[in-house]
């Protein structure tokens, strides 16, 4: 084989190191066992409409990490789109994540930020002084028992299907809280959306002589050159495919949601009015709507037509597309045992969100691959 390095899997973290192995003179050869590139953040234009559309669900890029900001704008420009979320509970529209916005259209209130973190204290001291533990302890300290129930509780039952209290409270410690009414749905100082596309830029991020990319080729499938058995021992490996299909599952299979989209074009010009609709309430069987116009307002979409996206959420059969690590006390201590297993592979290095069993948001997957080039493989 005519490589330096292997990459399994085509996503931001694989393609950071295929590009900054490419750069540094090594010749990269990349395998993913779709038909395209990009891992999940790829995305399509709808055929009929032109509208450009996430195929594995929504995705919005944002960073408070200047080194990974920095090497994104190497590919690609980003608007300037902030995102905003709006959830629905018991037929009225409210601002996500929780702001004072929130804290006083469901109370029918105008508190100011003093007397509104006073009330949330009030509801969260049935905890007392105690660390939460779990996602529901976390939920009732951040944002006290009521606005719990109504935005949290039955969203995330819809989400994960665990009960709350087996689920680690950095689920939700993402989501903010604030006493203002800055209502954007993430924090961090740099966001936006690539100007030409998501697969423009991570085609960008594969264009380089010393890569090479294989698409519709599995690791596992020993009927092709590149496979597991072939490489491991031969040639130094960058694995981001399922860390417990990597060990043929011999510690047992960690726990995955998948998702199931229900995309549609509509012959309305605005369906909802904005990018997301949340559902909070358990009798609407889907967690949120998606309207992908709204990303791109600068856009010259057509005006009589729109593409909506129903997100469902369920447990992952091995068969299913593997989408959030769900991360009980079992699969944690299932975890333990693969990372003894991973050590033991040399020159295997495991990465990316499938990898290492981790949430990982895009700005994450590409910062930790640059970490892995720095601090493994250069
Ligand atoms: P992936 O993109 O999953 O890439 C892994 C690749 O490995 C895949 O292409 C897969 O086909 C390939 N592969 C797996 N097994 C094999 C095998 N056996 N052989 C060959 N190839 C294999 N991040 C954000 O920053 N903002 C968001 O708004 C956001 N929304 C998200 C929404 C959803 C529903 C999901 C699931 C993720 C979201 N993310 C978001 C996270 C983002 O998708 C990831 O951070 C990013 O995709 C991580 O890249 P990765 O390379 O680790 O994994
Ligand atoms: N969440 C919720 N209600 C909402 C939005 C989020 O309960 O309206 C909880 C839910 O448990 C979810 C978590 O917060 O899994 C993280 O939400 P986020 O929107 O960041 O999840 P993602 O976009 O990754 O699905």
């Amino acid at each position: 084989m005519n490589a330096d390095l292997v990459v399994v899997g085509t996503g931001f973290f694989g393609l950071t190191v295929a590009e900054r192995m490419a750069s540094a003179g090594r010749r990269v050869l990349m395998i993913d066992r779709r038909e395209h590139l990009g891992g999940n953040a790829y995305s399509e234009d709808e055929p009929t409409t032109g509208i450009e559309v996430h195929r594995y669900g929504a995705h919005l890029f944002h960073t408070a990490n200047e080194r990974v900001w920095e090497y994104a704008n190497r590919f690609t420009d980003f608007t300037s789109y902030t995102h905003r979320v709006y959830t629905t509970h018991r037929g009225e529209v409210f601002p996500m994540p929780i702001n004072l916005g929130t804290i006083n259209q469901f109370f029918r209130s105008a508190y100011g930020p003093e007397a509104a973190r006073a009330l949330i204290r009030e509801q969260a001291a049935e905890l007392g002084d105690k660390n939460p533990e779990n996602l529901d302890e976390q939920g009732v300290r951040l944002i006290g028992r009521p606005l719990y129930e109504a935005f949290i509780r039955e969203y995330t039952a819809k989400q994960w299907q665990t009960d709350p209290r087996d689920l680690p409270a950095s689920v939700i410690s993402r989501l903010p809280v604030r006493y203002t009414y800055d209502n954007r749905y993430f924090n961090d100082p740099h966001q936006g959306l690539p100007v030409d596309g998501y697969t423009a830029w991570l085609e960008r991020m594969a264009d380089h002589p010393n890569i090479e990319v294989r698409l519709g080729t599995d690791f596992f499938d020993t009927s092709q050159p590149v496979h597991q058995r072939a490489v491991v021992g031969q040639v130094p490996v960058v694995y981001t495919g399922p860390v417990d299909r990597y060990f043929d599952y011999a510690e047992g299979e960690l726990s995955w949601r998948t998702l199931d989209f229900d995309t549609e074009v509509l012959d309305v010009g605005d369906f909802q009015g904005t990018s997301v609709m949340n559902y909070a309430d358990a009798e609407v069987p889907y967690t949120r709507i998606h309207e992908f116009r709204h990303f791109h307002p600068e856009r010259d979409y057509p005006s009589d037509r729109t593409v909506i996206m129903r997100e469902y959420s369920r447990f992952a059969e091995r068969q299913d597309e593997p989408y959030y690590p769900v991360n009980t006390p079992e699969d944690r201590e299932r975890l333990r045992r693969y990372r003894a297993l991973m050590d033991g592979e040399q020159d295997v290095h495991f990465g990316g969100r499938l990898g290492t069993y981790q949430y990982l948001d895009m700005h994450m997957a590409i910062g930790s691959a640059l970490s892995m080039v720095d601090n493994k493989l250069s």
